[in-house]
């Protein structure tokens, strides 16, 4: 195969290629292919492992946090259920009735002592509407009455008709700590006639729950009671100072929440709160979850990460071979083909057609560049004669190597000689000047007479094109002028 036709099909191929061969760009665009898909695959699966993760993520919280509720509920639930069976007591009723009474307030003493140790609290509290006088497992503590806020709980709860109040409130009078109250109204013929109280640990009643990772338990106020590490339980730390700035929003979640005993999520940059209301209390639930998808995948996908990213450069190789495979005919036919029609079967030198192609080219570029473009017709002397002498076939070795001092002569990459008929031969010289097409005449002229086996004769046209002027005409002085280099002696180059 010529190194003309493979340099035409190169041109061919970088024309549509962005300026690069075939193997190059078969290379490149099946590496950009396989990136792509690689990257785009990478992205998808990443995000899709980021969904999957945070659902089944936010599900395992929502189990946790639902079984830490009802675990409180159910804790709750007994102790409320302890005071609504005694605030019916029929001696702690009389007590409340006439505490003046001292049989009647020893019987409701007993009665209160006896049952106290079903309580998680170990703390009863009672006072009678009638006298207001607090007692704490029957020690008188002190006076109750409208004027005092810390009082205020006490005439709450009365107004709470067979419901009980349930607090997280400070201990302002023993020690400055955080408890859960849970205060019962007590009543008589429908009337209030006093409340019964107790109050557990909120510490010791919470840390039953054995809270996972990142969970808190929270009162109405924003402090925290419970946690997993008995430290921040204890230091009674506010929602902030353990989430940062994201503990406000937490904090008017919580108080926002649509029903006392529902969950709602936080989403927040990148943290995911679960705040959960624990109903009649004032205690919430928040489980916290980040997403770290790096961490995530790392732990769980990083090796069935790796190994579609292996099988996808796999694909990327079988894909590569695949198309070089395909197309490696292709492009010998290809260039078979360009062979065939544009070159001439015996000197290899581009044939007529070709020749008018790149001669309309050549013609118009040179209108655009306004420059000068010589063009040589040639006709090899008495070659009729020569295939009489030597026969048809030195003939035809003569009109090879003819074409050889062509292409030895026509040296720039934009010349261009081509075979249009018999031994009719020409060059197309763009951007020459006439001084330029003269020499290089010459120089043909005088090479395949060197040769010593015949003489050539060459008409030279030289000429600035513009539009006005005729391709035709232009091919048809270098005609005459071959004419006249023959009429007149021919082994000359007329101009
Ligand atoms: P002139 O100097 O006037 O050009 O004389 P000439 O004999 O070369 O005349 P002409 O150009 O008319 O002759 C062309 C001859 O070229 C005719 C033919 O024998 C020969 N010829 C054309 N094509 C081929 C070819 O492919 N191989 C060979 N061997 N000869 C060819
Ligand atoms: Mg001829
Ligand atoms: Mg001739």
């Amino acid at each position: 195969m010529s190194d003309y036709a493979k340099n035409v099909v190169d041109k061919m191929n970088r024309q549509i290629l962005f300026n690069m061969p075939l193997g190059k760009a078969i290379i490149l665009f099946s590496f950009l292919f396989f990136a792509i898909i690689a990257v785009g695959g990478s992205v998808a699966y990443y995000f899709a492992m980021q969904k999957v993760l945070g659902v089944s993520s936010m599900l395992e919280l929502r189990q946790t946090v639902d079984t830490r509720k009802l675990m409180l509920k159910a804790k709750l639930d007994k102790e409320i259920l302890l005071m609504r069976v005694l605030s019916e007591f029929p001696d702690i009723k009389g007590h409340f009735l006439n505490p003046e009474d001292e049989a009647l307030k020893e019987a409701g003493f007993k009665a209160l002592e006896r049952y106290a140790s079903l309580f998680h609290s170990k703390m009863l509290g009672w006072i009678s509407l009638k006298d207001s006088n607090y007692y704490v497992n029957g020690q008188f503590m002190e006076k109750y009455d409208y004027s005092n806020p810390a009082h205020a709980w006490f005439f709450e709860t009365l107004a709470n008709e067979h419901r009980p109040r349930i607090r997280v409130d400070f201990d302002y009078l023993n020690r400055l700590i955080y408890d859960l109250y849970i205060n019962y109204p007590v009543y008589s013929e429908g009337e209030p006639i006093g409340v019964l109280g107790s109050r557990i640990s909120l510490f010791e009643f919470l840390s039953d729950l054995n809270l996972p990772e990142n969970s808190y338990v929270f009162g109405v106020d924003g402090i925290v009671v419970g946690a997993p590490a008995e430290r921040i339980a204890k230091e009674k730390k506010n929602l902030k100072e353990i989430f940062g700035p994201h503990g406000e929003e937490v904090h008017k979640k919580a108080l926002s929440l649509r029903r006392k005993s529902s969950s709602e999520v936080l989403t927040l940059g990148r943290k995911h709160y679960l705040i959960s209301g624990t109903g009649e209390s004032d205690l919430f639930l928040v489980a916290v979850y980040e997403i770290d998808a790096k961490k995530t995948i790392k732990e769980r996908a990083s090796i069935v990460f790796l190994t579609l990213l292996f099988i996808m450069f796999l694909v990327f190789i079988v894909f590569n071979k695949l198309i070089i495979y395909i197309l490696r005919p292709i492009n010998r036919n290809m260039l078979l083909y360009i062979e065939s029609s544009l070159l001439d079967e015996l000197t290899r030198l581009p044939n007529r057609r070709f020749f008018n192609m790149k001669m309309k080219d050549e013609w118009s570029r040179a209108i655009r560049g306004r420059y000068p473009i010589c063009f040589l017709m040639m006709d090899l002397d008495k070659f009729k004669a020569y295939n009489d002498t030597h026969g048809h076939s030195e003939g035809d070795v003569l009109l090879r190597e003819t074409a050889r001092i062509f292409d030895n002569c026509a040296g720039r990459v934009s010349d261009l000689a081509a075979r249009i008929g018999g031994e009719e031969f020409s060059i197309i010289l763009p951007n020459t000047e006439l001084i330029g097409g003269q020499k290089l005449a010459e120089s043909i002229r005088a090479n395949v007479e060197k040769a010593g086996k015949a003489t050539i004769s060459i008409g030279l046209v030289c000429k600035v094109p513009t539009l006005q002027d005729s391709m035709q005409d232009f091919i048809d002085t270098a005609d005459q002028k071959l004419y006249e280099a023959k009429n007149t002696g021919r082994n000359k180059t007329c101009w």
